[in-house]
């Protein structure tokens, strides 16, 4: 196993002094990071302190293979920030999840977890493998072998794994079930697990639903009324499908959906639950009967009032950000948008709702489960609902003032939040 434990302070970057496309996604992540610090007057050391992670450890994964073969994979955890609270973030398996990714999604989480004000660090861990290649079993002995490795960092008041793109409730399982033949049965250590398991009712759906209720929040604030407006989804996962799903019940219409095989488009809009049938069926939205098949790329620049991308980072780019002709773009994914395609589409005027606002309804689930966990009660999912919308709608009203106030977009004003939070925590515990 190859451990490489990054001391705090010892790794220093380059400050950015403006985006450009060949950023890393962690470059790209702390652009957005330095322009709130800059604004809070956080001086340079302090600086350094919040935009790096706090640990890094990287491990060889061995996986012995259904036909006889050994294969290793790489496999990382980083814990960004942990003044807020335990570390907090997914586990994402794809063949792109390197460490700057994971290093990018973990400094997500620490300003997501503190815009949503839940008492969470941020925290993201990856293995570098397509799980659409690997059998289930392949896959059970690849989860536990990370998280043996990872085992040491992690813990129900240390680091607290959930899903991510790649992987689900059974991946959860898997790590819950392999954590505890080393330390002893304790669900909390891990969120997004099945019901059966101690998951939370909800779970699933939260992230999408989440950002049906910051949608509509923002609508409410901003008297922009969403009723008959068309929406366009790329990724058809946990987090867009569920986002179709749910839109519908703010008045609108999905006329587009894509996975990474293509998307189908009917201006008429589609059903979403035929949809699923369909990609259940056959594995992808594409030749949906009654719609016309499209790549991703014509989606990204369809028609349409409110565009969500719900798959990859860096999806709307300085290549296309001219091309999008939604007027409301809302972040499902983590950094779909990069710096300077938020530029872009900042002086066109599109409205940009931010992915640590939008899609903290995952997090925001995964912490109540956590805390059903440790009372060792289920609460239903009527209660889990509530409790979601209440943060989410605070959430939203707090960045939409704090947007209007300082006359500000909504990234810069999360990010605002989420720093000055995470800052006056680090004040408050007195460690530097
Ligand atoms: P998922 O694996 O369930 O689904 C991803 C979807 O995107 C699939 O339909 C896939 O086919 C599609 N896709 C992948 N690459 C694509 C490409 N290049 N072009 C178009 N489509 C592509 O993943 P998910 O859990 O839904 O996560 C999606 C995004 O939401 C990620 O950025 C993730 O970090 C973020 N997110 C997830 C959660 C969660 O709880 N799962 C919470 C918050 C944010």
């Amino acid at each position: 196993m190859a451990v490489v434990m990054r001391p705090l302070g010892v790794f220093r970057g380059a400050t950015i002094d403006y985006p450009n496309e060949n950023m890393t996604s962690y470059e790209e992540v702390n652009w957005f990071f330095q322009t709130a610090a800059r604004r809070l007057r956080v001086n340079d050391d302090l600086q350094e302190l919040l935009m790096h992670p706090w640990r890094e450890l990287t491990v060889e994964v061995p996986v012995s293979l259904d036909n006889g073969r050994l294969k290793v994979f790489m496999g990382y955890r980083v814990q960004h920030n942990g003044a807020r609270g335990p570390y907090k973030g997914g586990i994402r398996y794809h063949p792109k999840a390197d460490l700057d990714e994971v290093r990018a999604l973990a400094a997500l989480m620490t300003w997501k977890t503190a815009v949503a004000d839940i008492p969470f660090g941020g925290a993201k861990g990856g293995v570098q493998c397509d799980p659409s290649h690997l059998s289930q079993s392949e896959l059970n002995r690849l989860t536990r072998r990370y998280t043996e490795h990872i085992s040491y960092i992690i813990g129900p008041t240390r680091d607290i794994p959930a899903p991510d793109m790649g992987t689900d409730a059974q991946t959860m399982a898997w790590m819950m079930d392999a954590y505890g033949q080393r330390y002893g049965y304790n669900p909390a250590v891990a969120t997004g697990k099945p019901i059966e398991l101690g998951g939370s009712y909800g779970r699933e759906a939260a992230p999408g639903r989440g950002l049906v209720f910051c949608l509509s929040e923002w609508a409410q604030l901003a008297e922009r009324p969403l009723q008959g407006s068309t929406v366009v989804v790329q990724g058809f996962g946990q987090v867009g499908s569920w986002a179709a799903r749910l839109i519908g019940s703010l008045g609108c219409r999905v006329i587009a959906v894509s996975d990474i095989r293509g998307g189908v488009f009917n201006g008429e809009g589609l059903s979403i639950n035929d949809v699923l049938n369909h990609a259940k069926a056959t594995g992808s939205v594409v030749n949906f009967p009654g719609s016309e098949n499209i790549t991703n790329d014509e989606l990204l620049g369809l028609e349409c009032d409110i565009l969500v991308p719900a798959a990859i980072e860096s999806v709307i780019n300085c290549k296309n950000a001219d091309r999008v002709k939604a007027s409301i773009v809302v972040e499902a994914a983590n950094h779909p948008v990069t710096p300077v395609a938020d530029m872009i589409l900042n002086q066109r005027g599109v409205i940009l709702l931010p992915d640590i606002l939008v899609n903290a309804g995952g997090v925001v689930v995964s912490y109540f489960e956590w805390v059903q966990n440790i009372q060792q009660f289920r609460w239903d999912e009527e209660d889990v609902n509530k409790e979601l919308f209440k943060v989410m709608s605070k959430a939203t009203q707090q960045v939409c003032h704090l947007a209007q106030n300082e006359d500000i977009t909504m990234r810069e004003a999360a990010y605002l939040l989420g720093v000055s939070r995470v800052l006056k925590t680090i004040e408050l515990r007195g460690f530097i």
